[in-house]
């Protein structure tokens, strides 16, 4: 049974409840405490951090596992959910993974497994994204999850920041663990617009990655390398030096009036 005295695990993912990457995570992480698993009872990949405001929420139990949950909704539902509602203490550490496919760059404005590690940011719990290339080393991804957990349990995390942590397809020899910026990268912009079987016109967006910026310590280039990347997010999107610039467009300017702005330090 739970334990009150055991730190809580939660982990979740967009991939669903029934995929592998989550399975061999959530496996792992009971060596960091009672795991509790609460993921979306069907594929949510790249729906970013949507929540549901006008449907129900529907709960599963997932057959032949205690503490295991699926959600009829978004991995950013999973963990307010969960947090809110479902887990018996506040859990002391949110896992999402093992995503599959990698997490980098601009991904992470679309990616569940990120939402949902925002969530938990949000909420107030230390929370990391793990993700894997196609193909990639579960077990090996697991371990490395584990070992971060881990050291994030003991030095908690700044508030409103998360980690997100990749590794590439194979992992060379002597690879490293590096800590690194997000990215950029481009899918290109390609539509491909087809036909139904009654002749009207489909589009399908989304293609393949077509090429990455080889900027210097980014989470893409040290992939592609054959390394693991750890990267630190803050969720504070505020553009201080763009503000200030702001502040002499005409418009802005022309509907000022007198009352002083405040001084940039407030927020
Ligand atoms: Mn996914």
């Amino acid at each position: 049974m739970t334990s009150p005295d055991r730190p809580l695990i939660l982990v979740t993912n967009d991939d669903s409840v029934w995929a592998r990457g989550i399975e061999v995570l959530a496996r792992a992480a009971e060596a960091l405490g009672e795991v509790w698993v609460v993921a979306p009872d069907r594929e949510q990949s790249a729906v970013g951090h949507g929540i549901s405001l006008d449907n129900p929420l529907r709960r599963v139990n997932v057959p032949h596992k205690a503490r295991w949950y699926g959600i009829s909704g978004t991995p950013a539902d999973c963990v307010y959910f969960a947090v809110a509602h479902q887990l018996p203490r506040a859990p002391a550490l949110v896992l999402s993974g093992i995503n599959f496919g990698n997490n980098v760059g601009e991904d992470i404005f679309y990616s569940g497994t990120v939402a949902a590690a925002i969530e938990a940011a949000l909420m107030d719990v230390p929370s990391m994204a793990v993700s894997l290339a196609v193909r990639g080393d579960l077990e090996a991804a697991a371990k490395l999850a584990v070992e971060v957990g881990a050291e994030i349990m003991e030095r908690g995390l700044e508030r409103r920041t998360f980690l997100n942590l990749n590794l590439p397809r194979e992992l060379r020899p002597d690879w490293r663990l590096r800590v690194c910026g997000l990215g950029t990268r481009s899918y290109g912009k390609v539509v491909d617009e087809k036909a139904d079987p009654r002749g009207r016109p489909y589009f399908w967006i989304g293609a393949p990655e077509m090429v990455f910026d080889p900027i210097p310590g980014s989470d893409l280039l040290a992939l592609s390398e054959g390394d693991a990347t750890l990267t630190p997010v803050r969720l504070d999107l505020n553009d201080r030096a763009l503000r200030h610039g702001l502040r002499r467009w005409q418009v802005v300017e022309r509907y000022r009036g007198d009352v002083p702005e405040p001084g940039d330090e407030i927020v």
